[in-house]
């Protein structure tokens, strides 16, 4: 008792908790040296990213079954879908080009099916990078493949050999976009490593940034009163400016939830 009311002054009990979706790792070359080498794991970044907005972290590993995927759903109030490999193009009713990287079958349909769940259940959700591509795919949109042999001749490097930390191009946020409203600006300075992106856009989602020669770097719900829906194609959880706006997009996301969840307490 005594415990809970530390925990409660705190504010961690009413804090609302957003699950991570973590990828399954297998570190199959070292297996033979070390046997302990299958993780789940995710980047520590999304963890502090969420924590540093006031949410709790989750982390829900993909080898869930999808019962235990929907029975972990009804403690958290908002998802986060995290960064990893290429979506099977599948999802969007084409084969795969021979420029599509690694897919990860078994990822896919777990992170679908509690992505499908949780847009059910009207969860708010933030998609980061494939997070963010996996949203508009589960919402009926398209992806690029690639973006280097099927964007066209003008696509810049978005794939950068530097740290997380740095930027490498910027981004135009759209005018009357929910994400200029939150981070308050016109241009962002984003990192960027991905090669696919978004080609066609799902009907609930609208564009919310663009890189300079006009691929898709953010995307948002056209209508947050029906439902909070943020992506974003770079990784805000390893840009660590306080001042470059991108914590902001967490503590959206973190308020968002808090709103969701009191929301059910109220019905
Ligand atoms: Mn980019």
């Amino acid at each position: 008792m005594r415990s809970s009311e530390a925990l409660d002054r705190r504010g961690l009990i009413n804090s609302p908790k957003i699950g991570v979706t973590a990828a399954l790792r297998e570190e199959t070359e070292s297996i033979a040296q070390n046997p302990f080498e299958r993780f789940v794991r995710t980047d520590s970044d999304y963890v502090k990213g969420v924590s540093e907005a006031g949410g709790v972290p989750v982390i829900l590993p993909p080898s869930l079954s999808l019962r235990a995927a929907e029975a972990r759903l009804d403690g958290l109030d908002g998802l986060l879908l995290s960064g990893g490999p290429d979506l099977d193009p599948g999802y969007y009713g084409e084969e795969p080009v021979p420029e599509l990287g690694t897919t990860i079958l078994e990822w896919d349909a777990l992170e679908m099916a509690l992505l499908r769940l949780a847009l059910k259940r009207g969860m708010p959700i933030f998609g980061i990078c494939r997070g963010m591509q996996i949203l508009n795919v589960a919402l009926g949109g398209t992806l690029y493949q690639d973006l280097p042999s099927q964007f066209g001749a003008d696509v810049i490097n978005h794939w950068q050999a530097t740290p997380k930390c740095q930027y490498t191009h910027e981004v135009e946020v759209l005018d009357d976009s929910y994400l200029a409203e939150i981070t308050d600006r016109q241009t962002v300075e984003v990192n960027s490593y991905h090669h696919q992106g978004i080609k066609g856009m799902a009907e609930d989602l609208t564009v919310a940034a663009r890189s300079t020669e006009g691929v898709i770097e953010a995307i948002e719900s056209r209508d947050f009163s029906e439902h909070w829906l943020v992506g974003v194609q770079w990784h805000p959880e390893g840009m660590c400016d306080p001042g470059s706006g991108h914590r902001n997009v967490f503590e959206a996301h973190v308020c968002a939830a808090e709103r969701h969840a009191s929301r059910g307490a109220a019905a």
